[in-house]
């Protein structure tokens, strides 16, 4: 375990740790506050409370304006409080992995003593750390659909709920397209089922560079995937939705003479003030159903 001042000039060796918290303050106290602070760092698995009990632990020994993690490895960033002008910055690592950037700051310079006992407790936030990474990256890899990388059915309904909450706050529309492949069952029974999961891959990434970078795309399930918009009423909806439809219709996949030709039918549902995320995407499907019935290879909006 290493923590290294970021700009080579806070570094305290953990005699001069002693001797500095020796005296003047009590050398007891802050064993004990070091002790609350493990104890404390144990109640999370979130990497946001982590930093924000770690920082509200440090301010009872040492005023810190702000502090701001960051971890490139897995674009974590975390701002805390404010980020001012005098700055300490470290970096956290155990032997086997890096763990980012931490940097407190405030408007005035700290002092040796100040730096001495904020490494004395840096160094209790490096497993509480690493394993609200894991955690976090856990997390993460849970919401991901491993065979298209967008997200799965339980990302989709937690995305759909922190939209609905968007859109009731900033009162801006919400659409939602729930697009489905026509007879996919017959590609894979043509072509095989590792050729059924390439068209899969090939139209997650085809929704996905239709769609703006706000908008969300997920795999539902089989091969039926949703797309939610942001920000665009029933209109702006349906000319996306004829978009993905005809970009889909114009796929190529593979080549000759085993090059396979899909069709996708859509459904699209636009939030009503006060719906549920469920009765949205519910709307959604049966207009879905309708443009089956209709005839596959087409746009319906529910009413
Ligand atoms: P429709 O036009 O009515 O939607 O017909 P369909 O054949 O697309 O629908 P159906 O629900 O009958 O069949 C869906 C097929 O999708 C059956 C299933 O084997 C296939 N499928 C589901 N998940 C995967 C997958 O991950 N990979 C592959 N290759 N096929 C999958
Ligand atoms: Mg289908
Ligand atoms: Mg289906």
């Amino acid at each position: 375990m290493a923590i290294t001042a970021g700009n080579g000039n806070n570094a305290v060796s953990a005699k001069d740790n002693i001797a500095i918290l020796t005296n003047p303050a009590s050398y007891e106290e802050h064993a004990a506050a070091r002790i609350r602070l493990t104890q404390a760092l144990q109640t999370s698995l979130d990497l946001t409370t982590v930093l924000e009990i770690f920082l509200e632990h440090a301010r009872a020994i040492v005023p810190v304006g702000g502090l701001v993690y960051g971890n490139g490895a897995s674009e974590s960033r975390v701002q805390l409080g404010m980020e001012c002008a005098q700055t300490l910055n470290y970096r956290l690592q155990t032997p086997q992995q890096d763990m980012g950037n931490i940097t407190f700051s405030r408007r005035k310079r700290f002092n040796k003593l100040e730096i001495a006992a904020l490494e004395n407790l840096l160094s209790t936030l490096i497993f509480p750390l690493r394993n609200a990474l894991l955690y976090r990256q856990a997390v993460l890899t849970s919401l991901l659909d491993p065979l298209t990388c967008v997200g799965n059915r339980q990302a989709m309904e937690e995305a759909l709920a922190r939209e609905i909450s968007l859109a009731r706050r900033h009162r801006q529309p919400l659409s939602m397209l729930v697009i489905d492949v026509d007879h996919f069952k017959s590609i894979n029974d043509n072509y095989g089922h590792s050729s059924g999961d390439d068209v899969l891959r090939l139209l997650a990434s085809t929704i996905r560079t239709i769609a703006r970078t706000t908008d969300l795309t997920f795999r539902y399930g089989g091969e039926e995937f949703v797309l939610l918009l942001n920000k665009t009423d029933a209109e702006g909806a349906a000319v996306i939705a004829e978009r993905v439809r005809s970009q889909i219709e114009d796929l190529i996949i593979g080549t000759e003479p085993t090059c396979i030709r899909i069709t996708a039918s859509i459904g699209v549902s636009s939030w009503r003030r006060g719906e549920k995320g469920e009765d949205l995407f519910r709307r959604g499907d049966s207009a879905l159903y309708q443009a089956k019935r209709d005839g596959r290879n087409r746009v319906v909006i529910a009413n």
